[in-house]
């Protein structure tokens, strides 16, 4: 009962996230037919370590398969990209004082502004450094987060009209956010639509050439083609998720979830019935059964939330987490069923092999898919399949400023072996 598996490699970690490249890149294929009939192109927003998926390697696929622009949060992640060689078009969005304005003006990465001080900033950054910052303008249209509110748009656009005169700024894109565009049919969204519509025809009569105009986040780049403009920015869908089950499902929109999360059993053990599991014994056995434990628990970014409710493929059959998720592990209990130490306990994956879905877990959970995916933590190994493909060829998109990674061409798109398994962010 509580042998181990023989079959077992030595070298397999307890737990690891693999990461299918092929889904990725076909995930960005699929988005840019989408945004291509409106010839619009493809922003991959690949912010908080590409979603828990890993920044280089997505990065790396999203242009491989035709993403002519990346979007980030901090400009610490779009200078990690220069870093790693990346030289295509890059936005930034997430702005303090303190943040690094004159490397990022340096990096040639464009940098988003919704208020005076921000232009303030890159324009002084840009004296600093001598050469013109590459600036968005964002618009608040409803939102209520980042963003200039249309009462101080008029102002922002001339600041920035003024700075372009001078040289410190150019305004290479207008930009904004749904805030609920998850919810098709919500009336926010065509009352955003309209106010970005104003913002942008304010900024044109103002005399604002941008190269790009852009709104559409994953659910308006699946739901909404009239928020498409010059480009999409979807996150969630380049990683082969739904943004919400109201949305669809992935694979109504040709979509492959590219993160499976993999762990090897570290005990198998029959027990008694009426035996206690885990912290605070908030399970116990309903009578004589198997225990397998998952290494995997709180620090791995297995959420908390998951104690007795979150679903595990184990010895053919969804498990449900008994008691709580510890830090380090948790338990399941497979009902007598047999199953060794070393054999495979499936978490989430694309659900094709008969394994949960990371909107299983979010379900269990109370929370949103793009959670259960990032959250996955720096303990986790990252393992990637489907290579980059050398000599793919990013398609032509419409709305691309510059060329693609120029780093990528070629023979030279090859995942090496150092990404090849590595230890998060
Ligand atoms: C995260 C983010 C996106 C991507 O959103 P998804 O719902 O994952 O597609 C797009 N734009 C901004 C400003 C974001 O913060």
């Amino acid at each position: 009962m509580s042998e181990q598996s023989t079959s077992f490699p030595d070298g397999l970690p307890r737990v690891r996230a693999e990461i299918d490249l092929d889904a990725v890149r076909s995930n960005i294929r699929a988005l840019h037919g989408l945004a291509a009939r409106n010839r619009a192109g493809v922003m991959a927003v690949v912010k908080a370590d590409a979603y828990g998926h890993g920044l280089l390697p997505c990065a790396r696929a999203a242009r491989a398969a035709g993403a002519a622009w990346l979007g980030t949060a901090t400009p610490e992640e779009a200078l990690a990209l220069r870093a790693a060689g990346d030289t295509g078009p890059v936005l930034c969005w997430l702005w303090t004082p303190g943040a690094p304005w004159r490397e990022t003006v340096e990096a040639g990465v464009d940098i988003s502004v919704g208020a005076g001080w921000a232009l303030d900033r890159a324009a002084a950054a840009a004296r600093a450094a001598g050469r013109t910052a590459r600036v968005q303008l964002k618009a608040d249209t409803g939102l209520g987060r980042n963003g200039c509110p249309p009462e101080d748009w008029p102002a922002l656009v001339a600041a920035a009209r003024a700075a372009e005169a001078d040289g410190a700024v150019r305004v290479t894109g207008l930009w904004s956010h749904f805030a609920c565009a998850d919810e098709p049919g919500h009336p926010s969204i065509t009352a955003q639509q309209r106010a970005f519509a104003d913002a942008l025809e304010h900024a044109e009569r103002a005399g604002l050439r941008p190269e790009v105009r852009h709104m559409a986040n994953s659910p308006a780049t699946l739901t909404l083609p009239e928020s498409h403009y010059d480009l999409v920015r979807p996150g969630i869908a380049v990683y082969g998720l739904s943004p919400s089950p109201e949305v669809g499902l992935p694979q109504d929109f040709g979509l492959r979830p590219a993160m499976t999360l993999r762990a090897a059993l570290a005990s198998v053990k029959r027990v008694p019935g009426g035996h206690g599991v885990s912290y605070g014994h908030h399970y116990l056995t309903p009578g004589p059964t198997t225990l397998a434990l998952v290494p995997a628990g709180y620090a791995d970014g297995i959420p908390r939330h998951a104690s007795g409710t979150g679903p595990v493929l184990v010895a053919g059959k969804w498990r449900t987490v008994a008691g709580r998720v510890a830090m380090d592990q948790f338990v399941v209990d497979l009902g007598g069923d047999t199953a060794g130490a070393g054999d495979e306990a499936v978490l989430f994956g694309p659900g094709d092999g008969g394994e949960p879905t990371a909107e299983d877990w979010a379900r269990a959970c109370g929370t949103i898919g793009y959670e259960i995916v990032t959250r996955i933590g720096a303990r986790v190994p990252r393992e990637y399949r489907g290579a980059d493909r050398p000599g793919e060829e990013p398609a032509a998109a419409p709305g691309a400023g510059r060329g693609a990674d120029s780093g990528a061409g070629p023979g030279r798109n090859v995942v090496n072996a150092s990404d090849s398994v590595r230890s998060g962010a």
